[in-house]
């Protein structure tokens, strides 16, 4: 899924510092720039809710048990997501 429209921050860039926009880790300038592509580019957007749901299940993991299946499952997801990007910019 692509909204085929090219953007000014490559995919593969802003999926790189996801973690780190997440994690507020980002100058403000960088992260205007993700906030402004995942308006833009839903796949990105996608893989980013994917990544927060990740984090709060590791983070919840700490203090109950992890549900091992549907941790592997989002991971299993965001893999898919991430292979369907590639395969869209390689068009
Ligand atoms: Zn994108």
């Amino acid at each position: 899924m692509s909204c085929g429209n090219p953007h000014d921050k490559d995919c593969v860039e802003v999926l790189d510092r996801v973690f780190d926009f997440i994690d507020n880790e980002l100058k403000n300038a960088d992260k205007d720039e993700i906030q402004h592509h995942l308006d833009e580019c839903l796949p990105c957007l996608q893989k980013y809710d994917l990544e927060r749901t990740v984090k709060a299940l590791v983070a919840r993991s700490c203090s109950e048990h992890a549900p091992e299946t549907l941790r592997e499952k989002v991971l299993m997801r965001i893999r898919t997501v991430q292979v369907e990007i590639h395969e869209t910019r390689t068009e």
